[in-house]
């Protein structure tokens, strides 16, 4: 057990702008108190936006699963079926186009394409799909998918992870939402996703795709079992990634859901063990500019908490997720109370887009949004019988 004399000084390098090792980030995360991490996170963040300290940011986008057919059977979640499975859906294009038109109506600037790995989807289903969104909607933002996904198209078509990500970026795909991370440390990941490819890989073809000019976010899922050990190694290789690249706009944890699927919910991360990962990342991650903290899987209150332990971004309205919310997540929000939950955690709430400019500032609370309808929404297809949240209203795209 390391002094908390020297667990000070490391949080007062820290703070004041110095990089820490894996080491020390490693002590960090276990035996710092907790109060002290989320101080020393807060400085750090308050001196990389001195200036916006003041704001914290949301968006409003929409997730749209494509199909729920997946090859790869990872034991974590609950969305997919096995290709052969009766449970197996797809969405035709039709019925993309009706979602984005949905989603510009909401005011939602992104559309988050997410799907499992479809035995037959190559490059080919994902430049028809973004080359016919873009041309209908050439103001919605495409950042979707991530490494999983590309290695696997590529695969299916028989072209290089390169050459997938020429040809979707062409047609249409602006960044890479970065799902698919889980954990990047070998033991932890073969555990929960034995069939993805290994994290080594993970991380290779998202540093080609930022060498193409397409840059993206990161995500960590926590609580299946691995190590703290683990958990910096995960932030360790996005670092040395980074400082290569400088591709990764952000860094997205979020925590594992136990319902529906092959864990069973026999372990999970603890919230506080959340809050200490937001604050060790916006530490460590020097060289990633936004933390995002996850309402969707920790509740509106943790949300609300990681603003004070070094995250910027408290993530999207979410006008429609299925997967997550399959797997257990159950928390909704919409544009007004996400707005609310930021001003009582005392910053001034501003609407991004995916590049994290602000679009709009609410610093008067009298010119508040009052449209109501871009609410989160629960559709959990993969869920026997559930097809949608009952509380699940779109407008008419017409
Ligand atoms: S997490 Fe993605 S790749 Fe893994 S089983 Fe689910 S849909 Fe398939």
């Amino acid at each position: 057990m390391p002094e908390n004399a020297d667990i000070q000084s490391v949080l007062d390098r820290a703070a004041a702008g110095g990089r820490i090792t894996p080491e020390e980030a490693l002590v960090l995360y276990r035996d710092a108190p907790l109060h002290a991490l989320g101080q020393a996170a807060d400085a750090v963040r308050r001196r990389r936006y001195a200036g916006t300290e003041h704001l914290a940011t949301y968006i409003i986008e929409r997730n749209i699963n494509y199909t729920n057919s997946c090859v790869t059977a990872c034991k974590f979640c609950a969305f997919y079926a096995p290709p052969k499975s009766e449970k197996v859906w797809t969405r035709d294009l039709d019925d993309i186009l009706r979602r984005c038109a949905e989603t510009v109506e909401l005011g939602g600037t992104q559309i988050m394409f997410q799907g499992g790995h479809h035995p037959d989807y190559g490059v080919e289903y994902y430049e028809k799909h973004f080359a016919a969104i873009k041309e209908a909607f050439p103001q919605l933002v495409i950042h979707s998918l991530g490494a999983s996904e590309v290695d696997h198209m590529a695969r299916i078509s028989g072209v290089s992870a390169e050459e997938a990500i020429r040809r979707i970026h062409a047609a249409g795909l602006d960044s890479f939402a970065g799902a698919g991370a889980e954990l990047l440390p070998e033991r932890a990941r073969t555990a929960i996703a034995p069939l993805k490819e290994s994290g080594e890989r993970w991380l290779e073809v998202m540093e080609i795709a930022h060498n193409l000019g397409v840059e993206s976010t990161s995500t960590m899922l926590m609580g299946t079992g691995e190590t703290n050990a683990e958990r910096i190694e995960h932030l360790r290789m996005i670092r040395e990634v980074q400082d290569r690249t400088g591709g990764f706009r952000a860094f997205i944890p979020y925590t594992y859901q136990p319902e529906n699927n092959k864990l069973r919910g026999q372990t999970q991360a603890t919230l506080f063990e959340y809050l200490r990962m937001i604050a060790i990342a916006r530490i460590f991650l020097d060289n990633v500019a936004h933390i995002q903290g996850s309402w969707l899987t920790t509740g509106k209150d943790v949300g609300q908490l990681s603003l004070h332990y070094g995250a910027d971004d408290l993530g999207s309205v979410m006008l429609e997720e299925n997967v997550v919310s399959s797997a257990g997540a159950r928390h909704r929000s919409n544009r007004m109370e996400l707005i609310r939950l930021i001003r009582a955690a005392g910053r001034v709430p501003a609407q991004r887009a995916t590049t994290y400019e602000h679009l709009v500032v609410h610093d008067d609370p009298e010119n508040d949004p009052v449209d109501d309808r871009a609410v989160s929404h629960i559709s959990s297809t993969a869920i026997e019988g559930g097809t949608a949240h009952p509380g699940l209203k779109l407008v008419d795209a017409n």
